[in-house]
């Protein structure tokens, strides 16, 4: 029998982990944390039937952040767990959102597009905004 096992970590660890992967390989590591999260992104989509709604549940549950709406072209996240205030950065840091965010609105809507966080609370905004561009791919 296979029983379903995960690991979980805590947002300072992800703080940790990802500073470490910085300092090991710089910029590079944004778009293996983006890739991360897109694997994880499609295993909410399979779980979740591709239901939007459901799928942004299922981030909320799973700690991603507190809430997320999605509206037209855009998702506003509240409290990522990619996010920390006063870090000093002026680049947005959820890159693994980000990767989730493309699969869940790949399979909620069956158009690929392109995802920006044009806001971040690591950079002093209240929230992020994901942004989804289906022209640019
Ligand atoms: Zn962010």
């Amino acid at each position: 029998m296979t029983t379903e096992r995960y690991l979980k970590y805590r947002k300072e660890e992800i703080m940790e982990v990802k500073n470490l992967y910085e300092s090991v390989m710089t910029f590079a590591s944004q778009g293996l944390f983006y890739r991360t999260g897109r694997i994880m992104g499609a295993r909410i989509a399979r779980i979740c039937d591709k239901d939007m709604g459901h799928m942004l549940r299922m981030l909320i549950d799973e700690g991603w952040a507190t809430d997320i709406r999605f509206e037209g072209n855009k998702m506003n996240v509240k409290d990522s767990i990619e996010a920390f205030e006063n870090n000093g950065t002026d680049e947005p840091t959820c890159h693994m959102l980000r990767g989730a965010l493309t699969e869940i609105y790949a399979a909620a809507t069956g158009k690929k597009a392109y995802c920006h966080e044009v806001e971040c609370m690591s950079t002093g905004s209240d929230r992020c905004l994901f942004e989804f561009d289906e022209e640019v791919l």
